[in-house]
Formats: structure tokens, sequence, C-alpha cells
């Protein structure tokens, strides 16, 4: 990875600016090459071979590292390999293989649920759509984005913990809120890039622009970074 010349501090500021749509826009044109250079091999951290294995590993990823996920799902893929598996199993010994990865009883449920209406509703196949998979217990905008844009290539903004922080700091929509965030990032990033920009930005998000200590004397795109060196403000 391409390391930046270090930054010079910029004026303090006391007050974040007025969110400007046409600039937000402008900065994505800017930072996604440097990003996209940056990190070559940005891409999903999940380890999964199929869109089932990648529903599941994202309904365990809820409140746990990508991590522990993948040491998880290694047996467990092995074990429950189709729905139907997941179906036959008993919720207890499911609550069981998937216990370190926390909430293991709703993720139980969800994924068992999720099973069963894959199975009843869509023959046993993953649904490729939004909509068809917003209806699987369990599976919300994030988590049907992930698997709509790393398992069937159809374009996808993941609105995790990282693009919600990244987005405010670089300006790219005034909102917290995941839903209203993605459908501003959507308007501002080209469609052909949603996905490769959400694991660019989660990328940066876990290299340089952590939560808590931000290394903006280092970031490759602090230049046009509106909170440079005062990300608390945003
Ligand atoms: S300059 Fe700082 S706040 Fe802005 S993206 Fe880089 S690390 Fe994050």
């Amino acid at each position: 990875m391409a390391k930046a010349k270090a930054n010079p501090p910029v004026t303090k500021k006391t007050k974040a600016p007025k969110f400007d749509k046409q600039a937000a826009a402008q900065r994505v044109k800017s930072i996604y090459p440097i990003l996209k250079k940056t990190y070559p091999d940005a891409c999903i951290a999940l380890k999964f071979a199929n869109p089932l294995e990648l529903l599941i590993a994202t309904i365990l990823s809820a409140q746990c590292t990508d991590a522990r996920v993948n040491m998880v799902t290694k047996d467990l893929f092995k074990k429950y390999k189709s729905p139907a598996h997941w179906i036959k199993a008993d919720l207890t010994q499911i609550e069981e293989d998937i216990r370190s990865t926390g909430f293991y009883r709703n993720k139980a449920i969800s994924i068992k649920g999720a099973c069963e209406k894959i199975v009843k509703e869509f023959n046993g196949r993953v649904p490729a759509t939004m909509e068809g998979l917003l209806t699987l217990p369990g599976v919300g905008r994030k988590t049907a984005n992930c698997v709509l844009g790393d398992a069937f290539a159809i374009p996808g903004i993941t609105c995790d913990t990282h693009v919600i922080r990244l987005s405010r700091r670089l300006a790219l929509s005034d909102n917290s809120d995941p839903v209203k965030l993605e459908f501003d990032l959507a308007e501002i990033v080209p469609k052909k890039n949603w996905t490769a920009f959400s694991h660019l930005i989660i990328t940066h998000g876990r290299t340089f622009c952590m939560a808590r200590k931000p290394n903006c004397p280092d970031c490759p795109i602090a230049k046009y970074c509106p909170a440079a060196n005062y990300p608390k403000l945003w």
C-alpha cells in the first residue's frame, strides 16, 4: 500500500460547514482513484463460496468481527451446505454452532427463518433482488446490498459503521441514518462503482480513518477531506 507524505495541519475549525451535494460529488471523483490506487485489492473480508454462505456470514457478522465469523464459518459451511440442512437442524444446535459470534439466539432464528423462506418462496435459491432479500428474516438493506454486490455482482452500497463514519467525515452526506445515507451516496457515486466504493471506504476506515484515532497526517485523501485533522467535528 502506498503511503502518502505527511499532510500539513489545517487551520483549526470550530464548526462543520454546511453540506453541499455538488461538492460531495466532486469529492467522490477526486478520492475514488486515489483509494483505488492505495487499496488495489480491497474486497469483502468475509469468506464464502456461494450466495447462501455470504448471506449467512453477513447475518453472523452483526456485532462481530469478520475474522471471528470466518473462523466460525470454516466448519459451519462444511456442516450446513444447503437451506435444507439449516431447516432440518435443531435450533439449539445452530445456536451452539454459532455461539461465539454473539447474539447467537437471534442469529440462529434469522438463519433458520431465512432458509425456510428461501425454500418455500424462492425455490431454494437466495433471491438476487433487493425486494426479495428484504423479505428474509434478519436481512436489512446493509446485508442485502452486501449479498447483491459480492455474490451477484449487482451494484450495492453497504452502509456499515465505516461507511457511515467516513461519509460523514468526508462530508459525502449529512445523514447518519444508514438508509438515508445510502441513498445520498447512490446519488453521488456512479452506480457501477457502488460495491467497489463500499470496499474502498471500509478498507480506508480500517487503515487510516479509524473511529477513535484517525491518521490524518498520513492519509492519502486528506487534501480532499473537510474533516482532516478535526474528524470529531463531523
Ligand atoms: S483526513 Fe483524517 S478524517 Fe479525513 S479521511 Fe483521512 S483519516 Fe479520515
